[in-house]
């Protein structure tokens, strides 16, 4: 039978972006996904779809899974000729018991690769605005465990209260107060600085500083829980210049994303690279709609129009594909000119080699009724490329001037990825700091899945991407906070800036 194979792959201290190349490779390519807490859910999200995946926990006092069970767990699926990424928070060998489940593997013959990960403990010390060494205030860096199991006799107190690094202690929460006592009685300074850090490098990061002596009633006062890493030493002094992480402007906000899955990775990057946290309920998914005979029949006449009009992104790449698909490439536009809404769109064509001839100011179908108009004669064609139940504005406005045609390329139908509900259950468990609306048909969607439940909207500052939305939004009852001016991912970013609750 074909044997299967492990990768010990470590996550990164939290924040998804922080893994390796090699270590999304992993999870992308793996059969079966086995992954504790500290492994981000986007990570994991990124598994294919038929890819099995099983959660082991570990909360420290609540193992999920023993690590006995692990390993087997890992040795059986490898021995049914499965590729198995084993997913851990940080470094696989740094206290993430790596090493105990590679040696399980290599004693049974099983093949393995462990792809190292930042650790905690230095990566997310950087997120914190904490060098882990700096020519001034270290010059070594030790990292120890704070999970003692006889208290005080596990660690050689003498020998780390001399030491003048960073010390940083891992899974040290329940014993911190020992932990500091314990270095002062052993003669280390009662101010030497010292940082906890809790939930490092994600979205609900938190940093407090004290010294040796106060940092326990810091913590109570705090509240402060594990995850954390404890940290002394003089680095710590630096935080509050270089936590350029917890300055970010989203920072432990969370933001619902409703746009179509296709669409919302690049504006959910850029909430996340705010420091903010998207809670993703795609609304719409587009697919295309120009298996028509209306659409053929268009292709036919292709080379007579004096101008094609697009006025999505997803116009322009549905018509496209649909053009290769139908046997023809670019060419067969011939000598039309081109006219856009918005730099998406235009972006779109650039794929496809064109460039636009006509971008109006504003990204609404009125602007470039406006611009396009000035520029037509009355003996033009004009040929729409849009959505099926587009607006009339276009088609009704040029006609005045110049001979037109439209035909639909794309469709936009209601996502049922989630199920009933989800919503509404996630909505009464969860602060949302704001709601990214993009267009009508996401208001109307989020208006549907509510259930007259809009009550749980209360509160919740809605940020509508442009005047369209906002006026079907208000026909709905719900009420706009702001509205994104140019109405494209900036715009909507810098209304989202300004509107997210305080
Ligand atoms: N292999 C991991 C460590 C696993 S032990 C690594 O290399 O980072 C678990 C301990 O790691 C936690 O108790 C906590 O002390 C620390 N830790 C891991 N991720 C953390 C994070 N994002 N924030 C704070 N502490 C973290």
């Amino acid at each position: 039978m074909k044997q299967g194979m492990v990768y010990i792959t470590g996550a990164g201290p939290g924040d998804e972006g922080l893994i390796t190349v090699a270590g999304l490779k992993s999870i992308k390519n793996a059969q079966v996904l086995v992954y504790d807490r500290l492994a981000g859910a986007g990570l994991v999200a990124q598994a294919p779809e038929d890819c099995e995946k099983i959660y082991v926990g570990k909360e420290s006092s609540n193992h999920t899974m023993t690590q006995d069970e692990i390993n087997r767990l890992l040795y059986e699926k490898a021995k049914e000729g499965h590729i198995v990424t084993r997913l851990k928070g940080g470094d696989p060998y740094v206290f993430g018991r790596g090493g105990e489940e590679a040696l399980y593997l290599e004693e049974r013959g099983i093949s393995y690769e462990v792809i190292p990960g930042i650790t905690s403990g230095i990566g997310g010390l950087a997120y914190t605005g904490i060098p882990i060494t700096h020519r001034d205030h270290a010059s070594s860096f030790h990292i120890i465990t704070g999970h003692l199991k006889d208290e005080d006799r596990e660690l050689d107190w003498e020998t780390l209260a001399k030491l003048k690094g960073t010390l940083v202690f891992y899974m040290g929460m329940a014993q911190l107060e020992t932990i500091a006592q314990s270095l002062m009685e052993y003669g280390m300074d009662k101010t030497t600085p010292v940082a906890l850090v809790q939930w490092a490098t994600t979205f609900h990061q938190r940093s407090v500083t004290g010294n040796l002596e106060n940092i326990m009633e810091t913590a109570k006062k705090e509240k402060i829980s594990s995850p954390v890493l404890i940290v002394v030493g003089k680095v710590v002094e630096l935080k509050d210049k270089l936590n350029f992480f917890e300055r970010k402007p989203l920072r432990g906000k969370r933001v619902l994303v409703t746009r179509a899955r296709a669409q919302n990775s690049k504006l959910s990057e850029r909430i996340r690279g705010l420091g903010g946290e998207t809670v993703e309920f795609p609304m719409i998914h587009v697919e295309k709609s120009t298996d028509t005979p209306a659409f053929r029949t268009v292709l036919k006449q292709l080379g007579s129009y004096d101008w094609l009009v697009f006025t999505s992104q997803n116009g322009v790449e549905f018509f496209f594909d649909s053009l290769f698909e139908n046997g023809f490439d670019v060419r067969k536009i011939g000598k039309a000119k081109i006219a856009v809404i918005g730099n998406a769109t235009s972006d779109a064509l650039k794929k496809y080699g064109i460039r636009a001839d006509l971008i109006p100011e504003h990204f609404v179908a009125e602007s470039l009724l406006t611009a396009l108009s000035s520029q037509l004669k009355d003996t033009d064609q004009v040929l729409l490329l849009q959505a099926e139940g587009s607006r009339p504005v276009l088609k009704d406005g040029l006609e005045i001037c110049c001979m037109v045609d439209s035909v639909d390329v794309y469709r936009t139908v209601r996502e049922n990825a989630w199920e009933e509900g989800d919503l509404v259950d996630y909505l009464k468990n969860n602060r949302m700091d704001a709601i990214t609306l993009t267009s009508s048909s996401t208001a109307t969607y989020l208006w549907e899945a509510l259930k007259g439940k809009e009550e749980l909207l209360d509160g919740i500052p809605l940020i509508s991407i442009g005047p369209v939305t906002s006026q079907t939004m208000k026909e709905l009852g719900f009420p706009v906070a702001k509205e994104a001016d140019p109405h494209n991912i900036d715009g909507l970013i810098t209304a989202l800036l300004e509107g997210v609750k305080a």
